[in-house]
């Protein structure tokens, strides 16, 4: 079977995963690997910073959105 669908992509990692590797936040996709290190990197790492102000830009269209009737 051809993978004819290119996926999405990942909004924090920037790699193309499948649709089904992952899920959708209204337009943004994560991707279940960065899921994962999200929840498993140490709040005192330094890429968890980077990981909150990826997903602080989602939060927030989150939020927008929810305000939009
Ligand atoms: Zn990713």
């Amino acid at each position: 079977m051809m993978e004819s669908d290119m996926g999405k992509e990942c909004v924090i990692c920037g790699r193309m995963v499948a649709q089904g590797r992952g899920f959708q936040l209204l337009h943004h996709f994560l991707c279940n690997d960065c899921e994962r290190k999200i929840v498993h990197t140490d709040v005192a790492d330094e890429r968890y910073q980077y990981y909150v102000e990826k997903l602080a830009v989602l939060w927030r269209d989150l939020s927008m959105e929810r305000m939009v009737p």
